[in-house]
């Protein structure tokens, strides 16, 4: 059985029998045969079909955030707000599917020359716990508006979630084996993405796991989208808005309890600033509310594991022998962990180093321009970075400096399903959301007549 356990009490909200072999086989069977008809249909009819499962979520998006929330801890107001957002993904791609994938003219000499963009078939999706239900429809909605059928394997810590992900698309009247959740551990993995009738994969987690599958997909001629780890730096500079920068950066680190690859999670603040500004900073996180996930007042939940809570515990106390200093919080209670911020932090220290999944964030202090770009870039992950400045012209100088997916002005690093989302260096390849990422899982089949 695979449990699910909610990290506010510890009581199982959820237990599922994991798949065998057989049941998997059967389950990859029935999405091939639907394939066979999904990729057929009309994108007038996948888009009707799109905007019920827009409506589906909010019809019921009280039923649909208590399952995240009891599954991993966030409060319940972010878990609404993960609800609509995936409301707005099925709309917005409902919409604008056929555009993106319309054939594209090229002139040559001859005749006629296009692209078209054509479905692969059965796309394996591997997905974390973090934003159980964004994750995945981040993938699955542009994957069936292309003409694609989705199996999921969810983290195991949220399997509940996965099954009402598959309820959503059944209730919304897409076919069976459109989209299909597979009941299964990490370990059985290879043996699925190795299935021939699975066509690519997909994985948004960690670095551990994207290496993982990258190397059997790749060694299977597999195409992959990873979306890993993060280590957003935070720039601050001495000609930022203060009071609008203390806010976002307190939001940045701390919703969801810190547990976003997009957070930031380094902060690097101008050393002529940095006595005022760790002053409000302090001050703002002080305001974050802990408390029953499920109640209105909760702003900041609980870890979603308590493993998880007891690894950040490491990261903080390595800061500290290392000469890193607790300006606020840093204690835990089982996968509780108090907002944190450690003043002193240097690049020697695995909180800045490593990716830092949890609500504790170190502040470094830069003395100008270059060695903001220097620390900034000094890390093995590249999902984004914030720079707050009210200088426009040094913002645009800047942007091209950063080794980075996405470079945000004034404003947390956020996915909006209007542009591109992805990393460089060790946060992965390939883009999900817009235009890009309804093309990853096409085959972009040139076509020429004379
Ligand atoms: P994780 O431990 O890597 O798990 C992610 C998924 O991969 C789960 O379904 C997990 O299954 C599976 N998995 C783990 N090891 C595997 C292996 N060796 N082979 C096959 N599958 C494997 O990550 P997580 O703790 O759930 O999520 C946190 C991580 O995800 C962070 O690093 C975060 O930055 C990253 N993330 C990235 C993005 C992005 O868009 N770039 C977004 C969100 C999160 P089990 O649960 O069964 O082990």
């Amino acid at each position: 059985m695979i449990k699910s356990i909610n990290p506010y009490n510890q009581e199982i909200v959820y237990e599922v029998a994991e798949f065998d072999r057989k049941d998997i086989e059967n389950a990859i069977d029935k999405a091939d045969a639907q394939y066979a008809i999904w990729k057929e249909i009309p994108f007038s009819e996948r888009s009707v079909l799109m905007q019920a499962a827009g409506q589906e979520l909010r019809k019921n998006s009280r039923e649909y955030a208590e399952v995240i929330t009891l599954e991993m801890g966030k409060p319940i107001t972010q878990a609404l707000a993960e609800v609509e957002k995936c409301a707005a993904l099925c709309d917005y791609y409902a919409e604008n599917a056929s555009k993106m994938l319309a054939d594209k003219i090229i002139e040559t000499e001859v005749h006629k020359s296009y692209v078209s963009y054509e479905p692969i078939g059965i796309v394996l999706a591997i997905m974390p716990w973090n934003y159980p239900f964004w994750q995945v429809m981040r993938f699955a909605v542009p994957a069936l508006m292309a003409g694609n059928v989705a199996v999921l394997k969810h983290a195991s810590n949220v399997m509940k979630s996965a099954m009402s992900i598959e309820k959503i698309f059944d209730r919304a009247g897409f076919p069976v084996g459109c989209f299909t959740n597979l009941p299964i551990g990490s370990k059985m993995v290879e043996e699925v993405i190795k299935h021939p009738k699975i066509k690519a994969v997909t994985l948004t987690g960690s670095e551990a796991a994207g290496r993982a599958v990258a190397a059997v997909a790749g060694n299977e001629i597999k195409k992959t989208v990873l979306e890993l780890g993060g280590s957003n730096a935070l720039v601050v500079f001495a000609d930022c808005n203060l009071q609008k920068t203390v806010k976002t950066c307190v939001q940045a680190r701390f919703q969801n309890a810190g547990q976003s690859c997009i957070a930031g999670k380094r902060l690097l603040v101008e050393s002529s600033i940095a006595e005022e500004f760790t002053k409000a900073f302090i001050e703002e996180v002080g305001k974050l509310r802990a408390g029953d996930p499920l109640s209105e007042e909760t702003t900041i939940g609980t870890m979603a594991r308590v493993d998880l809570a007891e690894e950040l515990e490491k990261q903080l106390q390595d800061a500290l022998d290392k000469g890193g200093e607790v300006l606020l919080g840093g204690k835990r209670n089982k996968a509780y962990f108090e907002p944190t911020v450690i003043g002193n932090v240097t690049t020697d220290m695995s909180i800045f180093k490593e990716e830092v999944f949890g609500p504790l964030i170190g502040i470094t202090t830069f003395m100008d321009e270059k060695e903001a770009i220097a620390l900034s870039n000094n890390s093995p992950f590249g999902l984004g970075v914030t720079i707050f400045t009210e200088d426009f012209e040094k913002a645009f100088r800047l942007v091209p400096k950063f080794n980075e997916g996405a470079v945000f002005v004034n404003e947390l690093v956020k996915s909006d399903q209007r542009l591109p989302f992805g990393g460089t260096k060790n946060s992965g390849y390939g883009r999900e959301l817009s235009q890009d990422g309804i093309q990853e899982f096409v085959n972009k089949k040139t076509v020429y007549i004379n």
